[in-house]
């Protein structure tokens, strides 16, 4: 009994001395990406402005570039959830990437708005724990490398349904899956500001370049044949949120106010400063009526803190009704106050 023992024994350390070694000069572990082009199939399009924009035929586009570019790193392995026009459920999108094994699901869209006006670029992610630490850090590197096309930064954000789960059904299901799941919304569709980045295959896949490229920083891989090492890329990681959960702001603007510091009745000019207050998320736009609030003007980005100071030109001949709306980082806005600055002369 005691020989069988010593000979198992013997048998094990040869074993354990010709496995580590080969353990130890294992590569490291690929990355897995999966990369969902967001909609598909007759019944799910995304949206749509037509001729030229359906989103999800925007999105297969973006998708590849995207692959291709990753693919061009070393460490990583890279998967779509669907390459042709498919019908997918958020659910079965989800599933597909851990199927894959993958460490983060990435869903690309286009924007679109009730009313047309909003535009920009933005991320959004589960609000719950290591998923909404993993979505933040990601999501600030991909807005980052939005920048370059001059789109507005709106920021990464969560949304959370009736239930108190995460709202979109995509980062739900992932995050049931223990997978992190981001949402790019690259830019709006519907607005003349943003249509005009996505409007050629070139443009398109420099947005999938753009997606690969956040995400090589992220995981820190490193392409020679592109000549991009990211494997000492610095970036700050953002922490779960305190309580474990990042609460969506639900709350329009606080404390809007109009001030017009002067009006010129004969050039038409009148200097406005407005004040406004978003300790949730923050100020994103204001926008402008001279008739009361029938219509508005085009939104302009909020630049600077709680009061911003713009002038406005009114027609001659007028008797203007001012007032202002401002936006916060949810698009959610609150009306100002209204002034009627006198009868301006005819020009
Ligand atoms: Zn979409």
């Amino acid at each position: 009994m005691k020989k069988k023992i010593t000979i198992i024994t013997f048998l094990l350390a040869v074993c354990a001395l010709a496995w580590m070694p080969e353990i130890q000069a294992q590569a490291k572990e690929p990355v897995i990406v999966v990369i969902d082009p967001g909609h598909g199939g007759e019944e799910n399009r995304g949206g749509e402005v037509l001729p030229h924009y359906v989103e999800k035929n925007l999105t297969l586009q973006v998708a590849q570039a995207m692959k291709q570019t990753l693919e061009q790193f070393e460490g990583v392995e890279v998967y779509l959830t669907r390459t042709t026009d498919q019908e997918l459920s958020l659910e079965q999108r989800a599933q597909i990437a851990k199927a894959y094994h993958a460490d983060f699901l990435f869903s690309l869209h286009f924007n679109m708005s009730a009313e047309h006006n909003l535009y920009g670029t933005e991320v959004w992610t589960s609000a719950f724990g290591k998923y909404y630490s993993a979505g933040q850090t990601f999501g600030r590197l991909q807005l980052a490398e939005m920048s370059q096309y001059g789109l507005y930064n709106k920021g990464v954000k969560t949304r959370l349904n009736s239930r108190g789960t995460d709202y979109y059904g995509v980062i739900r299901a992932s995050r049931a899956l223990d997978l992190p799941c981001v949402i790019i919304e690259h830019c709006y569709m519907d607005h003349p500001i943003d249509s005009p980045q996505a409007n050629t295959p070139q443009k398109l896949a420099n947005f999938g370049v753009s997606d690969a490229i956040a995400v090589a920083k992220y995981f820190h891989l490193k392409s020679p044949s592109l000549g991009l090492d990211f494997s000492n890329y610095q970036y700050s990681k953002v922490p779960a949120p305190a309580g474990g959960v990042a609460v969506p702001d639900s709350t329009p603007p606080e404390n809007v106010n109009m001030v017009i510091t002067n009006a010129d009745l004969n050039t038409g000019k009148v200097d406005i400063s407005l004040s406004a207050s978003d300790p949730q998320s923050g100020m994103l736009y204001y926008s402008y009526s001279i008739d009361g609030g029938i219509t508005w003007s085009v939104l302009t980005p909020w630049a600077g803190g709680n009061t911003i100071q713009f002038s406005i030109t009114v027609p001659g001949g007028s008797q203007p009704i001012i007032m202002c709306r401002a936006y916060n980082g949810y698009d959610y806005h609150t009306d100002s106050n209204f002034a009627v600055p006198g009868v301006f002369a005819a020009r």
